[in-house]
């Protein structure tokens, strides 16, 4: 008798996750973030510490070019270091975003206290991280921050 076992990444989602710089400049926050990714069940399958140019802020954020805050997104996003992982587990994408909280921290905090964005965020622009929100910007996103990572030869493994 023969068990059929579904390939690892037709069960696994892969999204990007960013600890932006608000959170990296404290190493209890980073850890903390850490922990909460591994006791989520989320595998690690890449991760990076890694500092933007303002050029790779602007490319990145292009879709707000214009709005009232992207200035000072651009300019926080290029402060100083961040941390990126590619993770994976099921439903990956939904689930890290709902770990987030709001975009907006007066939300996150009254809305949703127990999210990263709710426990950490300082304001609307330093929200602690970033998540892809489709399965599409998560292989765009991966790809910005993953050049070398080839999602296509995961998705086959
Ligand atoms: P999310 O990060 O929740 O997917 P968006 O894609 O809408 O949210 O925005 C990207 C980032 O731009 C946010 O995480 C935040 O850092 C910043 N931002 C969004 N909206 C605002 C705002 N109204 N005021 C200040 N910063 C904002």
């Amino acid at each position: 008798m023969f068990i059929t076992v579904p390939r690892l990444s037709r069960v696994l989602q892969l999204t990007l996750a960013v600890i932006k710089p608000d959170a990296v400049a404290h190493p209890l926050i980073l850890e903390t973030l850490h922990e909460k990714i591994l006791e989520n069940n989320f595998i690690i399958v890449r991760r990076k510490d890694l500092i933007w140019k303002k050029e790779n802020s602007e490319m990145f954020y292009a879709e707000h070019s214009g709005r009232f805050f992207y200035q000072r997104l651009v300019e926080f996003m290029s402060s100083g270091p961040m941390r990126a992982y590619v993770l994976a587990r099921d439903d990956a994408i939904h689930h890290w975003r709902e770990m987030m909280g709001p975009t907006k921290v007066f939300k996150a905090r009254h809305t949703a206290p127990d999210t990263i964005r709710g426990q950490f965020g300082l304001t609307d622009t330093r929200n602690t991280t970033h998540g892809s929100d489709s399965v599409e910007s998560a292989h765009t996103e991966i790809n910005f921050f993953f050049p070398d990572f080839c999602i296509g030869r995961w998705m086959e493994e």
